[in-house]
């Protein structure tokens, strides 16, 4: 996907919802890119310059928000397309957030920890400036994780003498983190499962889901389908899964997935408890079983045009960004298929980031069990939105998610 792909979208939504030409032009393209090079000492005293970016899509309804990722492809194509997506994220959920994402260009397996340290103090130094509770509000992302963010906030903090916890979220529970975080997008993905599957007009335990990817996403989004009844069918990752009819065990699944499935492999029929008919699957082939609803939650354009014509399922709910090929889109619209859209299915985790930084900004505190019914309750609700508006004007719930999106960030411009 390119950056003109997502200014097209934005333009033509823009167009659909009859807005001025400066407004369309206001969104379709980022406030502020920041372009850094910065330099970090190594472990041999040498010292390297780095390449770092973040970009600033929009921020009409509030703070800029998205993630950093450390990865030695960071370039600033991909990085404003993420910056533009999660300005849509946060305006299809209603949360007073912009859009924003940064990076820096590096293979984190060629670092030391004590160098990675240092990479972070020195991009939060080459940055400081441009972020802010109130301004741009960074998490992790692919290759950065709590302890990095914690490294990000003491420099941050250093750097301009007070304490702000709400600069940068994603954070360990004991450095002002909270402890939905971790669940979150699995957790959201369940709750807009639970209220799309009402289409099917069947009782969760007869609704068959199919999961591709089991990291931090598929993971917990089996464990909560589990809980809430579903009857998930077949899980598979990079290096395969399993398949059950009657529906997977998901702790039995989780152990075997993740303790060497070279033994596993012969013997989970029995580690299961089921008959004999449980089977592994690649993930490739999960993507086609036959099932009610399947979720992608691995990586980006799993179908395409050569695999979707095999999908069986009737709905998609896009927990992986981009797991669908634009051109795949047509065949699946041609079967009737109908697909929850990456905007809306995996904002859970940038709503559970909202609530740390609510918490730390404005000290509203929510218990776990509180976080956990309001991250489902708003994200049922993001989802009934959206397919009431693709249906009331017959247009898929993408086209919808992007509407509405575009329509709240609008109303604040105009302002
Ligand atoms: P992860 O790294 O924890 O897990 C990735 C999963 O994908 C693993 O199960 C891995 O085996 C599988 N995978 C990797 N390469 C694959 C391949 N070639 N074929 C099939 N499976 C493959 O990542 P995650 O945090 O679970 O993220 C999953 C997806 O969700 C990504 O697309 C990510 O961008 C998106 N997402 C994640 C979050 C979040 O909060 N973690 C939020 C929004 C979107």
């Amino acid at each position: 996907m390119a950056y003109e792909e997502i200014r097209k979208l934005i333009e033509k939504t823009g167009k659909d919802l009859g807005l001025k030409e400066s407004i369309i032009e206001e969104i379709s393209e980022p406030k502020r890119v920041v372009d850094v090079y910065f330099p970090v000492q190594m472990d041999s005293k040498d010292i390297k310059i780095f390449h770092g970016i973040r970009v600033q899509h929009n921020n009409a309804r509030g703070p800029f928000k998205g993630g950093i990722r450390y990865h030695h492809e960071v370039n600033m194509e991909e990085v404003k397309i993420l910056a533009a997506l999660m300005s849509l994220k946060t305006a299809v959920i209603d949360i007073p957030f912009g859009g924003g994402k940064g990076g820096v260009a590096v293979d984190v397996k060629d670092l030391s920890k004590n160098e990675l340290k240092r990479l972070t103090q020195g991009f939060a130094k080459a940055i400081y400036d441009v972020i802010g509770e109130q301004k741009d509000v960074p998490a992790p992302d692919i290759n950065t994780n709590p302890e990095i963010m914690k490294w990000f906030l003491e420099e941050y903090e250093k750097i301009i003498g007070k304490k702000e916890p709400g600069v940068i979220t994603g954070k360990a529970l004991k450095d002002g983190g909270i402890k939905v975080r971790d669940e979150a997008t699995g957790l959201g993905g369940a709750a807009v499962v639970q209220e799309i599957a009402k289409i099917l007009k069947k009782k969760p335990e007869q609704i068959t889901v199919a999961i591709q990817g089991f990291g931090n996403v598929g993971s917990h989004l089996a464990h909560h389908l589990q809980h809430m009844g579903f009857k998930v069918i077949a899980i598979a990752d990079i290096d395969g899964g399993f398949m059950h009819e009657d529906g997977l065990d998901y702790h039995k699944t989780y152990k075997a997935i993740k303790s060497g499935r070279k033994i596993i492999d012969q013997c989970f029929c029995q580690v299961h408890g089921k008959s004999n008919d449980c089977c592994v699957i690649s993930a490739k082939d999960v993507l086609e079983r036959k099932c009610d609803i399947l979720i992608p939650a691995a990586i980006g354009e799993q179908i395409t045009t050569k695999n979707a014509k095999n999908i069986k399922a009737k709905i998609i709910v896009e927990l992986a960004n981009h797991p669908i090929k634009d051109e795949a889109e047509q065949v699946l619209k041609k079967n009737n298929i109908l697909i929850v859209p990456d905007i809306l299915a995996n904002a859970g985790g940038v709503l559970a980031s909202y609530f740390e930084w609510r918490e730390n900004v404005e000290g509203v505190k929510m218990s776990y069990d509180e976080a956990k019914e309001k991250l489902i309750d708003k994200m049922r609700l993001a989802t009934r939105k959206v397919l009431a508006l693709s249906k009331l004007k017959k247009i898929s719930m993408r086209e919808a998610a992007y509407q509405i999106a575009i329509s709240r960030i609008a109303l604040k411009l105009k302002k």
